[in-house]
């Protein structure tokens, strides 16, 4: 069979995500991926305005990485990480170590984001189990913010979000607070930690972003502020960087600009470049700390079997090469700058409420859309690669795409929604 035969015998047996399967158009066919395009089947090429969600950094099929994976592939995909380490993996956690700031040391690895964030919950969770702390099993996280899709996870996310809320009855409870960005909800947070903080393990946050709930930013001075309440609370500070970690906001960690240290760090997308799941945790030395016990019930109680995979962490590497080798937080700077000049024209155009840029992250945000499904099309028919949600267009490119690539992506914006019909 070829690759269409192939498209057609297998769909009746897929289930895509997020989808209603019995409305849905049909997903388009994809055959290549090279640079910032995506080839399909009927041999059409669209520019890619999002990076396969926020992960192809470097774009698709660097020769660098495509080697690193060749010769892991050739001398060891896989072996468990139980009992057994390999260089891959441990040089991949002594670079991000050393990349992470403060004493952000100790690495998990998961392979995904939304079970990083699970082994972050569970780290906190067990943290002040092991300190004899049995109350502190709730978390504190924020309106609007997004952290994965696992049960865990949904938990700790938006409750209005309408994927997770159909969930409500089986999720645990946690505390969802508004972002503290005005002295109303600084107060309310003050109020909520005076009288709950004794149930708190954690407060759990995206830096600078939160990304999948509706690309709404804020600021450093937020992120200081929590480092504070958790300070004066006793309590653990967690970032979620999966969306924003590796250059997107403009500095390697969204944590830098603010200057804070969190105590866990999540990191996924883009830590393999892009190529290969990986994910990890990343503990400072008092958590991890906090886990050296005689007795073997305090060790931290997790092992996914494709944990710390050695083809995935040695793609890492590459990519990590990638950050040291080429430019890539100056073409964030460059990209920012020219989506900044270019997306502001969407402003004036009927229905648009919004438009901000924060590093590699571009926003138009529109007071509704009518018809998600023909926005989409409209979108592809401009040869783009862009899937709006909710309210939202956005762009996410790689960071090494190229400024005619990316005007494209902008013009195709401008014209689609200068066009609603
Ligand atoms: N955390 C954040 C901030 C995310 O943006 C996402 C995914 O978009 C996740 C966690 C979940 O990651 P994954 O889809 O790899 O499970």
């Amino acid at each position: 069979m070829t690759a269409p035969d192939w498209f057609e015998a297998g769909l009746p047996h897929i289930w895509l995500p997020y989808t209603q399967m019995r409305t849905a158009p049909p997903p388009l066919a994809a055959v290549a991926t090279d640079g910032c395009r995506i080839r399909l089947a009927d041999g059409r090429e669209l520019i890619d305005g999002i990076a396969s969600w926020w992960t192809a950094c470097h774009g698709y099929n660097h020769p660098h990485i495509r080697q690193a994976a060749v010769e892991q592939l050739a001398r060891m995909p896989h072996v468990m990480f139980g009992g057994l380490i390999h260089e891959p993996a441990l040089r991949l956690a002594h670079r991000l170590a050393g990349l992470l700031p403060g004493d952000l040391e100790r690495v998990f690895f998961t392979d995904s984001g939304s079970v990083a964030v699970e082994v972050a919950i569970k780290m906190a969770v067990q943290y002040w189990l092991n300190r004899g702390e049995s109350r502190r099993t709730r978390l504190v996280a924020f309106r609007g913010g997004y952290h994965g899709d696992t049960l865990a996870t949904m938990a700790v996310c938006d409750p209005e979000e309408g994927m997770h809320s159909l969930f409500s009855g089986v999720l645990p409870t946690h505390f969802i607070a508004d972002l503290p960005r005005d002295d109303a909800s600084r107060g309310a947070l003050d109020a909520l930690l005076a009288s709950e903080g004794g149930n708190v393990a954690a407060i759990l946050v995206e830096p600078l972003v939160q990304g999948a709930g509706g690309m709404v930013f804020h600021d450093p001075a937020t992120l200081r502020h929590l480092r504070s309440l958790a300070d004066r609370h006793g309590i653990l500070l967690i970032f979620d960087e999966v969306f924003t970690g590796f250059g997107r906001t403009g500095t390697l960690f969204a944590c830098q600009q603010a200057g804070v240290v969190p105590d866990i760090v999540t990191l996924s997308k883009a830590l393999s470049g892009g190529t290969v799941p990986l994910a990890a945790t990343v503990a400072r030395r008092h958590v991890y700390e906090a886990f050296l016990s005689d007795d073997p019930m305090h060790a931290l109680m997790h092992g996914p079997t494709f944990m710390a995979n050695p083809l995935a962490c040695a793609c890492a590497n590459a990519s990590l090469d990638l950050f040291e080798r080429e430019p890539r937080l100056e073409q964030v700077a460059a990209i920012s700058a020219q989506m900044r000049m270019e997306l502001e024209s969407c402003r004036g155009l009927p229905g648009v409420r919004d438009v901000r840029v924060m590093g590699a992250i571009g926003v138009v945000e529109l007071d509704r859309i009518e018809d998600m499904n023909r926005l989409k099309a409209s979108l592809v028919a401009q040869g783009v690669w862009i899937r709006p949600f909710r309210t939202i267009v956005y762009l996410t490119p790689s960071f090494t795409i190229a400024p005619a690539e990316l005007t494209h992506l902008t013009r195709a914006i401008r014209t689609v929604l200068s066009d609603p019909a």
